[in-house]
């Protein structure tokens, strides 16, 4: 069996409880299967790039053990390859430019993630005298069914929960749904093992891997570490840096034996034990060390 695992952190700041999560859960799930482990660095969105994050977050990983094979990867390397992605689909007919404002779409429904579904004003074609702004993707209503390994089964349709979603920006960033499908088939990644406020995206890269023709990776979203307040750790909510020290309570957070080496955690990583959460309160944290 080829395994080949990936994380990839978006250099916003330094890694806190709920990226450790993430990072040590497809380190650890890669280790146990004797495969690769990757690190991209999710850096496409410029404007929300922390000055020296990505170097603070590869250091980070080093001095933790949690080594990673070959090349670190940067998106911003890679816009040629976005660019060509793109283009395959729209000469296959399957995007549109969209001159709408966020403002115009703001009384459309509520998609699955909170954004907006958009109600395809510009589907047919631009009003005349309209400016296209972003690319989206004509989307299917047939629902794409995934079997998760800790989330088990889900279903969704991307045209009724979703909508004709955007692939280039109106700032003419590519979109990060564009930008993990094209980079996971390149680095011909097998596994995805990320936090499950991803989850909800899962079906939209399905879906552009199967527009695309690229192959489908198995995956796995581990819950992600919430406030108090059921808020996602961030930055925004006051979350530290992680410490080594925080990885005993990382590995209960995963369901797993709260050991503090490296060696003894991917002896007993067990998926199984994962709990079949969407989100999960963060332990207390760790006394500065
Ligand atoms: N860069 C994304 C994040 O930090 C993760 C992307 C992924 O794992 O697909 O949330």
């Amino acid at each position: 069996m080829t395994y080949v695992g990936r994380f990839a952190p978006s250099p916003t700041g330094p890694l806190h409880f709920g990226s450790l999560v993430a990072a040590l859960a497809s380190w650890l799930d890669a280790r146990a299967a004797g495969g690769q482990w990757l690190v991209r660095i999710d850096d496409l969105d410029r404007p929300r790039e922390k000055q020296g994050a990505a170097d603070a977050i590869l250091k980070w990983l080093e001095a933790a053990g949690l080594h990673w094979d070959g090349e670190v990867i940067r998106q911003t390397a890679r816009l040629e390859r976005y660019r060509e992605a793109l283009e395959r689909l729209e000469r296959a007919g399957l995007t549109y430019w969209c001159g709408c404002s966020r403002r115009e779409i703001a009384d459309s429904a509520l998609s699955i993630d909170g954004a907006r579904i958009y109600p395809g004003t510009c589907r047919e074609g631009l009003a005349p005298g309209r400016a296209p702004r972003a690319m989206r993707l004509r989307t299917e209503s047939e629902p794409i069914v995934l079997a998760d390994r800790v989330q088990g089964e889900i279903s969704q349709s991307v045209a009724g929960e979703v909508g004709d979603f955007v692939l280039r920006r109106a700032d003419g960033l590519f979109a990060y749904q564009l930008a993990v499908v094209v980079d996971d088939a390149d680095q011909g990644v097998t596994d995805v093992v990320r936090g499950a406020d991803l989850l909800d995206s899962t079906a939209r890269q399905i879906l552009l891997q199967r527009l695309l023709g690229l192959p489908e990776p198995r995956y796995l979203h581990v819950p992600v570490a919430v406030t108090a307040a059921g808020e996602k750790l961030s930055k925004q909510t006051g979350a530290r840096e992680a410490h080594i020290e925080d990885f005993p309570r990382a590995l209960e957070f995963l369901g797993q034996e709260p050991v503090s080496d490296l060696a003894a955690a991917v002896r007993n990583w067990d998926p199984a034990r994962i709990p079949q959460l969407r989100s999960k309160r963060a332990p207390p944290a760790a006394p500065s060390p």
